[in-house]
């Protein structure tokens, strides 16, 4: 290390030559403090200025840098919206070209006729005239332009210019960034030092060197990032002595009365949850499984041991309905038991809810079943020993946290049915371990999918009405509950209008959010027992209902929804043992829905289905990073980086299995990189 170096970190952005008081709140307004915030504050992409064009080369709209003779300099009074205009006439060997300023009078004296510039701007040619509009200019004895220069994003009070000068004041510390990674690390995985990226990442020498950067600063983001992950959960389950549930009690009986065979992916699922009850530490497990892959039975083989063992379980489930459900299956597949279940929700009547209440508290209810309700201050257990929410996404961590507060320590367990990626799991789950479920049972039939525009919707309402004719069911779901002027999109009250007559004598029925609990519940019941053969709905049913009569899934306006949404709602088709089909009607002839509906059309994988809308729709949308508690990135992309990301991940697990709290020498840097990243976040006690 350099003798007068300075801790970069520590020393604030005025310290970086010709930033002052102004330029320090422009820059704290971009999110830099101190030196190391600007060394770490990276492009966003390059211009290459390597190449002089000449003038006669020019064509329309390219993005060039040119080298000429300034002739003649002449400001325009007022154009239009009284703007001054400053015009520079110049020319190389080969012809002329002007150069244009808006309200730039301070140009006025940058350049000296008959001096030569470079200029480095996009060209507009009309009839034979080039001109280049505001472009980066310097005198030709300034190697400066004739690089690749780094584009940065900008906020108000900074140009580009000089936020390159800043950034390269900045590189004047760069003696005093340490390497922080081990060099074992960066042996194995081929990563240039840290200095050489930091430099090469805002003043390359070749786009190679850019590659060669960028992939170390990802591939360091990135692993303190999985790393601290990793150490977090780790500690939480060192540190949390749960519930040892008994190895005495196994879940064989319970399997075995079960009216199908379970999926190895089932098997396995289970063996991972029985391990974890059975062993000290608490489980945070996440199941993972595509829609229809058979999740609940998996969480009940889970309660039956936690009830089997004397201890209460209680279920959590986002909607009504999909409690409703949860509470039937689950009595239907502990029938053969002496399990005493109940059910509790917003709507439950106040002497019922009373009466469970205190089953609850005497230990004489074994498992509950409901909405948020159950998460109520007033719900008290006897013993509780596993917690289980269905579908994730809906519930905030600490919805989970303020359930599992009603036991002392009990098994968590989380159900979701958004595939996505190990890789990405592993992240964005961070604090839980995973069972993946990537099995269908066997003898289900696919679901035959089909995609068709607007004109020939009706194809889609015939094959309604075979199906209903042999007694089956049908869904069709609309974006909007009622027609919007403004939209040219299908709406649900609009659709049974239409639809009221071509279905006559069968009964059809709507469902949509603005209906009343109870209306809802009558006619999802309904539709649930048979006695609605059409169900014309808005997305309320997209999660887990489980109707196996229903064989026809329609989705009007399929461009409206994600592909992710597409396959959840497709997925509540194929549930039995008929043919079922999913027809999508698509009321865009954008490439981009075409694209969609072609990858539905062509596969039924939730997991690829996934990553695909990640690519379409960016991660931002997919769901927000953010909600997960994982710092910003500045360099990587989870969605985009996902190759670099698994082989981080196989690091992160190298390093912590050899020192698993970093407290070898050689790993000392390295953790003080991870603790400054989770700085914030509390949990973080390493
Ligand atoms: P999801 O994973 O979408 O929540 P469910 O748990 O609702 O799926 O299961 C879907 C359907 O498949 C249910 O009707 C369930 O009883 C049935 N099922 C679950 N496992 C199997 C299996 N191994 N073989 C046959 N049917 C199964
Ligand atoms: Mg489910």
């Amino acid at each position: 290390m350099n003798n007068n170096c300075i801790n970069t970190q520590l020393s604030p952005v005025q310290s970086i030559k010709g930033v002052g008081p102004k330029k320090t709140v422009k820059l704290q307004r971009m999110g830099m403090f101190n030196i190391e915030d600007v060394l770490y504050s990276f492009p966003r992409e390059y211009e290459d200025r390597r190449n002089v064009k000449y003038i006669a080369q020019l064509t329309n709209d390219e993005q060039v840098l040119i080298c000429a003779k300034v002739l003649a300099i002449s400001k325009s009074k007022y154009v239009k919206n009284r703007k001054q205009m400053l015009r520079v006439l110049v020319e190389d060997k080969t012809g002329k070209l002007e150069i244009v300023f808006f309200n730039a009078s301070y140009y006025y004296k940058a350049f000296t006729i008959d001096k030569k510039y470079y200029f480095y701007g996009r060209v507009s040619i009309s009839f034979d005239r080039k001109q280049m509009i505001h472009p980066d200019f310097s005198e030709v004895n300034d190697e400066d332009i004739k690089a690749i220069m780094p584009i940065y994003p900008l906020t108000e009070g900074i140009s580009q210019n000089e936020r390159r000068r800043i950034q390269k004041n900045a590189l004047h510390y760069i003696d005093c960034i340490d390497e922080y990674l081990p060099d074992e690390i960066l042996k194995r995985n081929r990563l240039c030092g840290i200095k050489y990226a930091l430099k090469e990442i805002h003043f390359p020498q070749s786009f190679d060197a850019v590659k060669v950067a960028k992939f170390r600063l990802i591939f360091e983001e990135l692993l303190i990032l999985q790393t601290g992950l990793l150490m977090i959960k780790n500690r939480l389950q060192k540190d949390l002595k749960g519930i040892v549930f008994s190895k005495e009690i196994p879940v064989d009986k319970f399997i075995e009365q079960l009216p199908f065979t379970l999926t190895n992916a089932q098997k396995r699922a289970i063996d991972e949850i029985i391990n974890d009850m059975e062993s000290p530490k608490v489980m945070n497990r996440l199941i993972q499984g595509d829609v229809g892959s058979g999740k609940t039975v998996v969480a009940a083989a889970a309660v039956y041991k936690s009830v089997l063992s004397s201890y209460q379980a209680v279920v959590m489930a986002p909607t009504e309905i999909l409690a409703q459900q949860h509470f039937k299956t689950f009595k239907k597949f502990f029938n053969a038991f002496e399990i005493k279940i109940e059910f509790l929700s917003g709507s439950t009547s106040k002497k019922y809810r009373e009466e469970i209440l205190a089953g609850l508290e005497s230990g004489d209810i074994n498992v509950l079943i409901g909405t948020h309700a159950v998460i109520q201050d007033n719900v008290k257990f006897f013993k509780l020993g596993l917690v289980i929410t269905d579908e994730q996404h809906r519930f905030g961590v600490n919805q989970r946290a303020a359930l599992s507060d009603k036991g002392i320590r009990p098994d968590i367990l989380v159900m979701t049915a958004t595939p996505i990626p190990r890789t990405l799991a592993l992240i964005l789950y961070g604090d839980l371990d995973i069972s993946i479920i990537d099995e269908m049972p066997a003898g289900r039939k696919k679901i035959k999918t089909l995609c068709l525009d607007m004109q020939n919707r009706i194809q889609a309402y015939e094959l309604i009405k075979q199906e209903i004719s042999k007694g089956r069911q049908a869904y069709i779901v609309a974006p909007l509950i009622e027609d919007s002027e403004n939209l040219n999109t299908r709406s649900v009250e609009s659709l049974f209008e239409e639809l009221e007559s071509f279905f006559s004598g069968y009964k059809i029925a709507i469902l949509h959010g603005n209906l009343k609990q109870t209306e809802k519940d009558e006619i999802m019941g309904k539709f649930i027992n048979g006695e609605i053969s059409v169900l014309i709905s808005t997305v309320v049913i997209e999660v887990g209902i489980d109707v196996p009569n229903a064989t026809v899934m329609v989705i009007e306006n399929c461009e409206r929804f994600g592909l992710a949404q597409l396959h959840q709602l497709r997925g509540r088709v194929g549930r039995g043992q008929e043919q079922s089909y999913c027809i999508l009607i698509n009321g865009s002839d954008n490439e981009i829905s075409q694209r969609r509906a072609q990858i539905m059309e062509e596969t039924d994988n939730g997991f690829l289905i996934a990553e695909e809308d990640l690519k379409i729709r960016g991660p931002g949308e997919f769901f927000g990073t953010r909600q997960h508690g994982i710092p910003e990135m500045k360099i990587a992309n989870l969605f985009k980086h996902i190759k670099i990301l698994s082989q981080v991940q196989k690091e992160a697990e190298i390093i912590l299995n050899s020192d698993p709290l970093l407290e070898k020498k050689d790993n000392n840097k390295f953790k003080l990189k991870i603790l400054s990243l989770f700085n914030d976040m509390e949990n973080l006690n390493l």
